[in-house]
């Protein structure tokens, strides 16, 4: 599966560990942000051990599954 969305809930401390790990996905300012237009399966593994790391827990994705495509309005 793919990753296609990456976000940050409430509760960022902007420690700057997720910067760290993908500096390609992640900025950090006063708070971390996301940055757009990246191809996020490009960094699947780092956006992971970024999430898995965050001391606060509050990096999520979510991930395409080729059998459940998203339903097209
Ligand atoms: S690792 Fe988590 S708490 Fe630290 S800057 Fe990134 S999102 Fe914020």
């Amino acid at each position: 599966m793919a990753i296609e969305r990456v976000w940050i809930e409430d509760g960022c401390t902007g420690c700057g560990l997720c910067e760290d790990i993908c500096p390609e996905v992640f900025r950090l300012e006063d708070t971390a942000y996301i940055n757009e237009g990246v191809n996020y399966g490009d960094y699947e593994e780092k956006i992971k051990e970024a999430a898995a790391s965050c001391p606060r827990e509050v990096i999520k994705y979510s991930e395409w599954n080729p059998l459940f495509p998203p339903v097209k309005k």
